[in-house]
């Protein structure tokens, strides 16, 4: 079905989404990447529609065509012979953070789900669409006309207003998902569909770390799957938010981290940590975690750990939050979910 889409008006009779756009519905994931392989720059799919329709009425997308997937069947979440759990891009974040199988399958999955806006937000949205999601930044999300007299590099302008320095090419609007960390320090992959097929790739492979283009999706490009390794004997997993008031709001910075202990259950044998929403692209902590690995997990090694961590990252100032403040979160953060990463691998 194929529909003129912009009569939505707000209360006082104010436009809010100034074009009109063609809207289609198709049934197989196959022919949604073919229409939009067709149509190319000018569509963009929808999948739940809380950040692309905020996004469209503030003028950040401007898509002619609106591709939904809301009609495309899911296919139930499954753990393979090879102990992957399989999860379709397009399952909701509320049916997520319930599901009995990612609980016990990949614990980091459900809880970093949770953490994701308010509940009705998490009826409607979808994992697909939340690793998708558009960066942001201070002066970009928002509808005052006084930060919007001129429109900055990412709406098309010539100006970046809290980095007016910046060239025109190069802007730091933040990566905001809760759960691409999460999803990267479990070592997920993804399979992307495409006019050519499937293909599945590290999750890493989905991010730029270029503001003005975050995604490496290209246009008829479908995130299709999210696949979770399993758990191994001896591993602990640690997650942390960090928000102002804790209620439905983007994070501060967002840490994400798995580990396995050697049989003594003191070594660290393996480890990742990403690190999310302080720069363009959820960011993996390489010396860090080259540091922990083969080290004795005391609580002073700890310290000293978490103290790396902050060096090694570079936040991006924003939402009002310093350099020094952001590193200082992430040092006090990432050491408490470092200490519970390490308990529960004790325990397992
Ligand atoms: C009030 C509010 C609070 C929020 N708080 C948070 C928060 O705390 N943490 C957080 O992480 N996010 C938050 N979000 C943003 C978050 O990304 C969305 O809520 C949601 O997860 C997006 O999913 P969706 O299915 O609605 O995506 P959509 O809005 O449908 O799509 C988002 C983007 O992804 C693309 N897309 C969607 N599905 C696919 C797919 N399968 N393959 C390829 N491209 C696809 C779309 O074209 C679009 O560009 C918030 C949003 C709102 C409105
Ligand atoms: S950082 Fe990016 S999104 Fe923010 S004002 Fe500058 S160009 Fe716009």
């Amino acid at each position: 079905m194929m529909m003129v889409g912009n009569e939505c008006r707000q209360a006082g009779g104010r436009d809010m989404i100034l074009f009109e756009f063609e809207h289609e519905n198709p049934v197989l994931a196959e022919d949604a990447v073919a229409r939009l392989h067709e149509i190319e720059a000018e569509a963009r799919f929808m999948a739940g529609g809380t950040d692309l329709i905020p996004n469209m009425r503030i003028g950040i997308a401007k898509p002619a065509h609106v591709i939904s997937l809301t009609r495309i069947p899911r296919e139930p979440m499954a753990v393979g012979a090879d102990g992957w759990l399989r999860i379709d891009a397009l399952t909701t974040l509320s049916e997520i953070e319930h599901s009995a199988l990612v609980v016990g399958a990949a614990p980091i999955l459900a809880a970093s789900a949770h953490t994701v806006a308010g509940n009705q937000i998490r009826q409607r949205a979808t994992l697909g669409g939340n690793l998708c999601q558009e960066t942001r930044c201070l002066y970009l999300n928002q509808q005052h006309d006084f930060q919007f007299v001129e429109p900055c590099y990412k709406r098309g302008g010539d100006c970046c207003y809290p980095f007016p320095k910046n060239k025109k090419e190069v802007c730091w609007s933040v990566y905001m998902s809760d759960i691409a960390p999460a999803l990267m320090a479990w070592g997920a992959d993804v399979t992307v569909l495409g006019s050519g097929g499937e293909v599945r790739m590290p999750i890493e492979a989905l991010f730029t770390g270029d503001g003005l283009r975050p995604m490496t999706l290209n246009p008829g490009e479908m995130l299709r799957f999210v696949h979770m390794p399993p758990a191994k004997p001896h591993m602990g997993w640690g997650y942390h938010k960090s928000t102002v008031r804790g209620g439905l709001e983007f994070g501060i910075a967002v840490m994400a981290l798995t580990l396995r202990l050697e049989d003594d259950l003191e070594t660290c044998a393996e480890a990742s940590i990403a690190i999310g929403a302080v720069n363009e692209g959820p960011v993996k902590l390489v010396d860090t975690v080259s540091a922990m690995i083969g080290k004795k997990l005391t609580k002073a090694a700890l310290t000293e750990l978490a103290d790396m961590a902050s060096r090694e990252i570079n936040p991006l100032p924003h939402h009002g939050f310093s350099k020094p403040y952001l590193r200082d979160n992430i040092r006090v953060h990432l050491r408490r979910a470092m200490q519970t990463a390490l308990a529960r691998a004790q325990e397992s």
